[in-house]
């Protein structure tokens, strides 16, 4: 059913998180004084930033009152290279949000829009990849382990239970996506000729491609398959794979369809939402009012697009086209051209030009 207001926990972060959240927020609420959708933004205060200062960070109780009371959680970016856990690992709440959610699907839709110069002589990229977020590569973060000087392990696990949800989703949204002209095509990247877990997963794979034979389906070795990329994207349209390949093809992808600053995601369970731009905190260029808000403001467009299908709401499907109409108006224009596109257009002339897109 349709509800209003929506309840959106907001979680800026670090670095760029709360320069491109600021510019997000003010799409947001020009949509709500336009089109009639009511969002009530809750602000918290999780950042690695906050942890160097206080030691404080998020913890299971904070993501059960948010996951309870919230029907979306809004994300910036969260991490600061020196800011590390006493594992040595960088802090975020991005893993741990996963875990306790049990978000195990990333998707990030990329494509190539008119007025953006890509790197390839192709100009044929529109692929979502989804990565697998909750085992994969990363399965044994939370494993016990002996600090050693001498030798470090990691694990790849993957299971038959979240490739078959993973797989599910993917066919699904390559079913979604044909509606707009796309081919409606899944492709696996995987490495079951070197890895046990990847047999498992390519094995599930063909079952749910066989249940599913209204959409094409693919296969490729991750490495050849990443070459395809650069070489003929316009072979891919759903990329699915696990989570380590995944966080490495989705930025593949998003490379060549401009960069980062235009990249964005959407971590999803079946009833938990988490959206948030691909790119990190970029410390390089925070708090200088210069970075690319498209891929949070797509990001943004893509939790109204969630809540529109969670919901029913047709309200929230139709704000979601409007954002993302008025993204692709303001980079065909080629007025106002963010820094890391060429231009000269800083945070917030990106959002106000956005803005009057909308118009
Ligand atoms: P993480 O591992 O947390 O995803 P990362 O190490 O991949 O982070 P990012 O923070 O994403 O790094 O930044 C990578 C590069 O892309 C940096 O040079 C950064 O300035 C640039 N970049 C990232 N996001 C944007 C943006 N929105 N606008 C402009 N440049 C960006």
């Amino acid at each position: 059913m349709a509800k209003t207001p929506y309840e959106i926990a907001v979680i800026p972060g670090d670095g760029i998180g709360p320069e491109v959240v600021d510019a997000a927020l003010a799409v947001l609420e020009e949509c709500e004084r336009r089109y009639g959708i009511a969002l009530a933004c809750t602000p918290y205060d999780f950042s690695a930033e906050l942890y160097r200062r206080t030691g404080r960070k998020i913890t299971a109780a904070d993501m059960d009152e948010i996951g309870e009371r919230f029907d979306a959680v809004l994300f910036g970016a969260m991490g600061l290279p020196d800011v590390r856990g006493p594992e040595g690992l960088e802090l975020g709440a991005q893993v741990e949000m996963r875990a306790h959610y049990g978000l195990f699907a990333s998707l990030r839709p990329v494509r190539l829009f008119e007025g953006v110069e890509g790197p390839l002589t192709s100009r044929d990229v529109d692929m979502l990849v989804i990565r697998e977020t909750s085992e994969g590569m990363f399965a044994g973060l939370g494993d016990a382990h002996e600090p050693s000087d001498e030798t470090a392990t990691d694990r790849m696990t993957i299971t038959r239970a979240t490739c078959e949800k993973l797989f599910d989703v993917a066919f699904s949204q390559a079913r979604a996506r044909r509606k707009r002209g796309t081919p409606g095509h899944v492709t696996l990247l995987h490495k079951s000729n070197a890895l046990r877990s990847n047999v498992l997963m390519e094995k599930v794979f063909d079952e749910v491609a066989a249940a599913n034979d209204d959409i094409g389906s693919a296969k490729h070795y991750i490495d050849v398959g990443s070459m395809y990329m650069v070489t003929d994207p316009a072979r891919y349209d759903v990329i699915v794979t696990e989570n380590i390949f995944g966080d490495i093809t989705s930025e593949i992808a998003a490379g060549i369809a401009g960069g980062l600053g235009i990249a964005p995601s959407a971590d999803v369970s079946l009833d938990h939402g988490v959206f948030q731009p691909s790119h990190g905190s970029a410390p390089d260029i925070a708090g200088q009012g210069v970075a690319n808000p498209t891929a949070m403001i797509l990001s943004a467009a893509m939790m109204l697009e969630w809540l529109g299908e969670q919901h029913a709401d047709e309200t929230a499907t139709a704000v979601a086209q409007r954002i993302q109409s008025a993204v692709e108006t303001m980079l065909a224009a080629g007025t106002t051209r963010p820094r890391d596109l060429g231009g000269e257009a800083g945070t917030r002339e990106v959002a106000d030009a956005v803005i009057d897109a909308l118009a």
